[in-house]
């Protein structure tokens, strides 16, 4: 079927993208007012953003809240003038013996706010009501467990041990949610309402390019064992995506373990594509060729994504005189998520397209090519993270889409390094959450990238 013309195309999208910004403007967005003033003032100077963000890294370490306002003083006295008059006071008040106990506490309780905003809960059992709220609001889930790279096969094992439990309990929770036939089907059949996310660096420390043979096998173990609770479960297994060092090892391993017999009847299972790699069209055309020779019960999901660690890749690869695997413009990122958008909505049913993004342009111009292209309102699955996309997933739900909200499960020790890791991407400079935070227009921010 022919695609129609590019101009009917963008007015589409312009109208999803403003329909779906005004929803935004709920009750629950507007209690959320003071935090996204504190993330505008991380954002705006880069001193004040590491000051900020060096505490949030040390705060579960800090004894008491004395010693926090101690690491809090010590850090905003770095910024020097440039914080102007709030980071001034901050600083004094953290210094003054008479002040500083409650200038301790009061930075605790923005953290532990701001670290639950981010987190669903400590467990999966203390994530269990908040879970089942979410869904009742209409929004499908996946909870993603805690925990950063790992550095012994112990670890590894534990971490496994972990996901494996919560498979179940979710999946023995999600069996008393309310019946929601749009979170629980598409024309490709049944989508599993339990969903998990895992990351392959948390299940083996033995992940190395130059040697992916030991890494592959001792994932692979604990992959196969997570596969087979999930399809007796009945649930969803997702493999997140890292950096380069992992990606080859990812793909290989996932793609060659759901091939095998045993698990061509299940579980439901997905990985992610990185469109900000210059290879992840070809990456693509892997992924639909291996779906296209391979009969399994439930298509393969495939989350695209622009990618969480362009920095570290761009500075890498700089660092080493090589040619970034990473696009250097946004621009060519947010071109390239569209393009492979097309083509996997194009793709389904041989695969089920899960658009992840907080970008209105990204996400309008998803469900409006998936118009054009007749698909069915449910064939299409929008993903945003917890935290950051909270008000975009209820207005997506308003909308009647299927909206999947990855929510992280952990404690805040752990959830620390992935607090840290959100907060920059909010307040990174090249960012639709940061643009428009800072008041940029919204046709521009909808204009074709
Ligand atoms: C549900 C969900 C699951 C996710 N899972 C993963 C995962 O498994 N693996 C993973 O890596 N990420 C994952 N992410 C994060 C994702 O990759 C993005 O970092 C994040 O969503 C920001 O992109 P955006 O489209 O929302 O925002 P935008 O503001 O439109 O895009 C920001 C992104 O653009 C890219 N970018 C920024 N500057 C440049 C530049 N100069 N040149 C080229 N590109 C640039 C970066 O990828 C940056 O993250 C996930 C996101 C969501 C919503």
């Amino acid at each position: 079927m022919e695609v129609q013309a590019e101009p009917e195309l963008d007015a589409d999208i312009a109208e999803i993208g403003r329909s779906l910004a005004r929803r935004g403007h709920s009750a629950a967005a507007l209690k959320r007012v003071p935090q996204e003033r504190g993330l505008n003032l991380v954002g705006r100077d880069p001193k004040v953003r590491a000051a900020l963000l060096q505490l949030v890294d040390v705060a579960p370490a800090c004894e008491n809240a004395a010693d926090l306002a101690g690491h809090l003083n010590s850090y905003l006295g770095q910024v020097g003038d440039s914080g102007g008059r709030p980071v001034a006071i901050a600083a004094g008040a953290a210094r003054v013996p008479g002040t500083r106990a409650l200038t301790g506490q009061a930075a605790r309780v923005a953290i532990n706010r701001m670290a639950h905003r981010f987190i669903v809960g400590a467990t999966p059992e203390q994530a269990a009501g908040e879970l089942r709220l979410m869904w009742s609001h209409g929004n499908a889930i996946s909870v993603d467990l805690l925990g950063e790279a790992t550095l012994t096969e112990a670890e590894g094992a534990a971490y496994a041990d972990r996901c494996d439990r919560a498979l179940s309990t979710l999946a023995l929770d999600a069996r008393g949610w309310r019946a929601n036939p749009l979170l629980e089907s598409d024309a490709a059949g049944p989508l599993p309402r339990a969903n998990l996310s895992v990351k392959v660096t948390a299940l083996t420390p033995l992940v190395r390019p130059q040697a992916p043979g030991r890494g592959q096998r001792d994932a692979a173990e604990h992959l196969r064992r997570l596969l087979r609770t999930a399809a007796e479960a009945g649930a969803h297994l997702h493999v997140d995506m890292e950096s380069m060092d992992s990606r080859e090892m990812v793909f290989e391993m996932l793609l060659s373990i759901l091939a095998e017999d045993e698990f061509r009847s299940g579980p439901s299972a997905g990985l992610v594509l990185q469109a900000y790699l210059r290879d992840s069209e070809e990456m693509l055309d892997e992924i639909i060729g291996w779906a296209s020779r391979t009969e399994r019960a439930s298509p393969l999901t495939v989350r695209l994504v622009k990618g969480a660690y362009w920095d570290q890749e761009h500075i890498e690869a700089i660092q080493h005189g090589w040619v970034p695997p990473v696009w250097s413009e946004k621009a060519d990122s947010d071109r390239c998520f569209e393009r492979i958008t097309r083509r996997l909505i194009d793709a389904f049913p041989l695969v089920r397209p899960a658009i992840a993004s907080h970008n209105l342009r990204s996400l309008a111009h998803a469900i409006a090519y998936s118009r054009h292209r007749l698909l069915g309102i449910g064939d299409l699955e929008l993903q945003v993270l917890r935290g950051l996309g909270d008000d975009l997933a209820e207005a997506l739900a308003r909308d009647g889409y299927r909206a999947r909200v990855y929510s992280p499960v952990g404690d805040l020790v752990s959830g620390m390094a992935y607090l840290v890791r959100r907060l920059l991407e909010n307040t990174s400079n090249d960012s639709f959450l940061a643009d428009r935070a800072a008041g940029a227009d919204l046709d521009s921010l909808l204009a074709s990238p």
